[in-house]
């Protein structure tokens, strides 16, 4: 049986839980690594080069979109996020399920790219309010960079129909147990078997 990579897209709202999400599905799920983008944003405290992202300048990141070496790139927040192509093929190729935490339009590139084995899963809290409640709480962001995550929250929240799952991070618990669910799920869509492929083998001919 043939055991392709797969692809799972975690997007919404800053401030909506879905790294601490994604932390916990990576420390919990077998065969799982995260896409690690290469963005210009400054580093914000306690963010390791490497591990949170790739913190590189404009001219590199410029570089890497010469190159081809982006599957794609956005400009988000007044900053530019790119997945790397090297990263998504290497884990596919040792069939690794990949999650990645990224916008919109991203997804929507992904979702071009890899359609048979790309999910997504739209994050986002029960209310606005609450979204800027832990916005403030992280203490991260300047007035000015909280504006822009609420406007670009709300424009974001006009996609979920794209989204095959919608997933409202009010209790931590349950949307951790609800996203792995999902994950366990990608594992058997229909649509990543190669069909004609396996049939022949299921039939032993
Ligand atoms: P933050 O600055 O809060 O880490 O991320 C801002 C936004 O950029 C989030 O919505 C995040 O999902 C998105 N983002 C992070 N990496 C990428 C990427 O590689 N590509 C795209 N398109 N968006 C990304």
């Amino acid at each position: 049986m043939n055991n392709n990579g797969r692809i799972l897209v975690l997007s919404g709202p800053s401030g909506s839980g879905k790294s601490s999400l994604l932390k916990y599905l990576l420390a919990n799920f077998d065969n799982a690594t995260v896409s690690i983008s290469v963005t210009t944003r400054e580093p914000r405290k306690n963010e390791v080069h490497g591990v949170d992202y790739e913190f590189v300048s404009k001219d590199e990141f410029q570089k890497l979109i010469d190159n081809n070496e982006l599957l794609e790139y956005e400009e988000v927040h007044g900053n530019f996020y790119g997945t790397s192509k090297r990263q998504i093929d290497s884990a596919l190729s040792e069939g690794k399920i990949v999650f990645l935490d990224i916008d919109v339009q991203g997804y929507e590139l992904v979702k071009k790219a890899y359609p048979d084995i790309t999910s997504g899963i739209f994050v986002t809290t029960p209310n606005i309010e609450i979204l800027k409640q832990r916005l403030q709480s992280r203490g991260t962001e300047s007035e000015e960079s909280m504006k822009v995550r609420i406007f670009n929250a709300l424009r974001e929240m006009e996609k979920i129909p794209l989204y095959d799952y919608l997933l409202i991070n009010d209790n931590f618990n349950e949307a951790k147990e609800f996203l792995r669910s999902v994950a366990i799920s990608s594992l058997i869509r229909a649509s990543r078997y190669k069909i004609n492929e396996f049939i022949k083998e299921w039939k032993g001919s």
